[in-house]
């Protein structure tokens, strides 16, 4: 991608609207623009960065056997009706007529979508266990919507749902979710924690949360340094002690970036969906679901891995892998130049950001740096001069001069 052809410009301001760290870098380095409360516009890089998360989010579900769908954010408050939660849920709800006045709910979740959708397609316990993923536009009319994309109106949901004709599958398979999860967010490079946990509207008695430690946290952990118990501080309000061990708890603000839940029947049996079981007998089935806050995970990230000159981007999920930084008159077309991009190119399709525009030095340091690039490769006339380039990492700021032939191997 070249610079000189991306109309997105970074901001120099500090955004007036910004209460966290992760929604004013978002802004100045052009990923995200507010249109209403909670509701906001991807730009490209954001878009970018979303993908490889969505990307590393599908192989792990994939293989922990799930399978995609897609299923309408507009769902028809008879099925609602049947599992309490159109009264239940609450304001959080977005409810809306169509032209017949029929009412609808724009989804919040999908447990009562997809167990319909199952009881239309399962009927034998042959056909079982059923392990569905989809990844979309989720709507909450939240209280307090804030801090950008961490908590919107409208936002990108992984939600995983799975049916099983035993208890205990359905406990292996929260089991097995549980260890995908831990592998998506060390593949992201996050720093989380998974946290025993309240269920709240979803509703079941087994449930655990993946944080993200973090100062702007709007939830509250309890940790035991000694034994490793964890906790939300809904699941636990009046833990001082640890339950396990008796040692004392320590508390810290984290970011929710994923829930797991263990539902049995809490669906099942209010919707009356059932299959025949090996017996012949119809029995509901077990279930579970399993969500993770994709657009969310963005934010987090940024809260927890920044500096006072920008955001610093995992390599896993950066919008760009390396900034390539000609410098001078000239520079931009000259052919070693030219040549390192091609094989770059040739590693990382699509991967380097080329800020080919005839601004000063500085202003290329700091939008790359802003923007959080892992890597970037600064290109003068002294090093290019004897076949030279050098390597700045972004995380730690070394700096490296090489061969230009060289550098694209160190960069992997
Ligand atoms: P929170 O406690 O932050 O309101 P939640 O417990 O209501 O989240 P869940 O129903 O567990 O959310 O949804 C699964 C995941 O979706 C959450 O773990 C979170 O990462 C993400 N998520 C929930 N609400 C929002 C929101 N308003 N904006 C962005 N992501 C969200
Ligand atoms: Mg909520
Ligand atoms: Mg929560
Ligand atoms: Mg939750």
């Amino acid at each position: 991608m070249k610079a000189s052809c991306d109309p997105v410009q970074t901001l120099h301001e500090e955004p007036a609207e910004a209460e966290v760290v992760s929604h004013r870098l978002m802004l100045r380095a052009g990923f995200v623009r507010k249109l209403a409360g909670g509701v906001y516009s991807y730009l490209p890089m954001a878009v970018r960065a979303l993908r490889k998360v969505e990307s590393i989010i599908r192989e792990e579900m994939n293989s922990a056997g799930g399978q995609e769908v897609l299923l309408p954010a507009l769902q028809p408050s008879d099925l609602w009706e049947k599992t309490g939660r159109w009264q239940a849920y609450g304001p959080e709800l977005f409810r809306l007529h169509d032209r017949h006045e029929r009412a609808f709910a724009l989804g919040p979740t999908h447990e009562e979508v997809i167990t319909d959708l199952v009881s239309q397609i399962i009927r034998s316990y042959r056909q079982l266990p059923f392990l569905a993923y989809q990844i979309q536009t989720k709507f909450r009319d939240e209280r307090r919507p804030r801090f950008g994309i961490l908590r919107g109106r409208e936002f990108i949901m992984k939600d995983a749902y799975s049916f099983s004709a035993s208890e205990e599958n359905a406990r292996q398979i929260y089991a097995r979710m549980q260890e995908a999860y831990g592998r998506i967010f060390l593949r992201l490079g996050l720093d989380h924690r998974m946290v025993e946990a309240d269920s709240g509207l979803i509703g079941g008695n087994l449930s655990h949360e993946f944080m993200v430690m973090a100062d702007s946290g709007e939830d509250t952990v309890v940790t035991c340094e000694k034994c490793f118990w964890a906790s939300n501080i809904e699941k636990a309000p009046d833990a001082r002690v640890c339950p396990v061990c008796g040692s004392a708890l320590t508390s810290r603000t984290a970011i929710e970036v994923g829930h797991v839940f263990y539902l049995g029947h809490k669906y099942s049996a209010p919707m009356e969906t059932t299959f025949l079981d090996s017996a012949g007998k119809e029995v509901p089935f077990f279930m579970g679901c399993y969500g993770i806050g994709v657009s969310r995970i963005l934010a987090a990230t940024i809260e927890q891995s920044h500096d006072d000159k920008g955001i610093i981007w995992p390599v896993a999920m950066a919008p760009y892998r390396t900034a390539v930084l000609p410098l001078g008159p000239g520079m931009s077309e000259r052919r070693e130049v030219l040549s390192l991009l091609e094989s770059l190119e040739s590693l990382w399709p699509g991967e380097a950001y080329f800020d080919d525009r005839e601004i000063r030095p500085g202003m290329k340091f700091q939008d790359a740096d802003l923007r959080g690039f892992p890597f970037q490769v600064i290109l003068g006339d002294r090093h290019v001069d004897k076949g030279n380039g050098e390597v700045k990492i972004r995380r730690t700021g070394e700096r490296l001069v090489l061969p230009l032939r060289d550098i694209p191997a160190l960069l992997s």
